[in-house]
């Protein structure tokens, strides 16, 4: 709603609920809706209205639009159907509310499909992506129908009092309170550091970096505190020293004076991972124990072969290795005093290490 309002002054507003979700009986309904067929996931119907008027003919009259009806697809989750109502970006396994509502709101003022891959009115939208904005395009389209909409003359629909009085400029109340011009993750030795660009800001209280490792829960890791007001170019960075190994993604918190708060897009990085470091404790070993040292970014499954001075296997162990340090001790008591070699597996990391019992 705020979207299109904010764009074309459109002057749509939502009243209370109804139990009526009769298509075209003179009531708009916004509604989900389970009998929508397979492909469809919202669909919109608009009836349009119009009286001949004085002077006015039926050729002359413009059609003005007197009724929308909205229907979300309405799917049990066991269905493999899943909405992301936002803010957050949509999953490979959701499809982005904002975006389908914004496009059938698209229809409700009068817009067609278009083949405009990236854009709000194409006719599809893939599981995974989002378009929350109207193009340029799209926005005169738009703007093209208030004009019809708005005209005193020959649009008397019937049970219509008048043609539509558009909204006025700064009455939409969709708020922005910063221009994100980038938001970008680089990965630099050890670290990853985190640049953003704002182009203006109003009532920025701060930005909360938050990190996820499958890109839908996301942690906060720090704070940067915002400009509050600003109408210049700002650089903001912050560095993550302690990145998680293999796949992060990051995204934006800005948080306004007044506690309101939205997000940015995700971005992705790919850390080098950790390697996997293991030894020894203590050599010669004592006490018939063996005492190893592990210290893995990720859990493994261990493999410890122990073969004697001549090459015969001498012993075989299998260690549940969980992240971080681990001290598992093995029972060697049953081998002969003598020098051994333990061939030593955890995860893609093999070692081969010497020891005296
Ligand atoms: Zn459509």
């Amino acid at each position: 709603m705020e979207t299109w309002r904010c764009a074309t002054y459109v002057n749509w507003d939502v009243a209370g609920t109804t139990t009526s979700g009769t298509i075209a009986d003179g009531l708009s309904v916004v509604t989900f809706d389970n009998t929508l067929p397979a492909s469809t996931i919202g669909r919109a119907t608009s009836r349009f209205n119009g009286t001949a008027n004085g002077s006015c003919n039926m050729a002359t009259t413009v059609w003005y639009l007197d009724e929308i009806d909205v229907q979300f697809r309405d799917n049990p989750p066991s269905v493999g159907f899943n909405w992301e109502y936002g803010p957050a970006s949509p999953s490979f396994s959701e499809y982005d509310f904002e975006s389908v509502a914004a496009h059938e709101l698209g229809h409700a003022h009068g817009l067609a499909h278009r083949i405009a891959p990236g854009e709000m009115m194409h006719f599809s939208i893939s599981n995974g992506s989002s378009i929350r904005s109207p193009s340029g395009n799209e926005t005169d389209g738009g703007l093209a129908k208030m004009a019809y909409s708005t005209v005193p003359l020959c649009l008397t629909p019937s049970g219509v009092s008048g043609p539509m009085i558009a909204l006025v400029p700064g009455s939409c109340a969709l708020p922005l309170p910063i221009e994100l011009l980038s938001f970008d993750a680089h990965v630099h030795g050890k670290e990853v550091d985190l640049v953003w660009t704002t182009l203006s800001e109003a009532n920025n209280d701060f930005f909360s970096i938050e990190r996820s490792t499958d890109g839908l829960r996301f942690e906060p890791i720090g704070q940067v505190k915002g400009a509050g007001d600003s109408h210049e170019a700002r650089l903001y960075e912050f560095t993550d020293k302690d990145p998680l190994s293999g796949f992060s993604y990051y995204r934006l918190q800005q948080t306004d004076l007044d506690a309101h708060y939205a997000y940015s897009k995700v971005v992705k990085i790919q850390m080098e991972t950790k390697d996997v470091f293991i030894d020894i404790l203590q050599n010669p070993v004592s006490a018939n124990t063996l005492q190893l040292i592990f210290d893995s970014p990720e859990p493994c499954l261990a493999t410890v072969e122990m073969y004697n001075a001549a090459g015969q296997k001498a012993g075989n162990e299998i260690l549940d290795i969980s992240s971080g340090k681990n001290l598992p001790a093995i029972d060697i008591s049953y081998l002969a005093a003598g020098v051994y070699l333990a061939k030593v597996s955890c995860g893609s990391k093999t070692v081969v290490l010497k020891f005296i019992k």
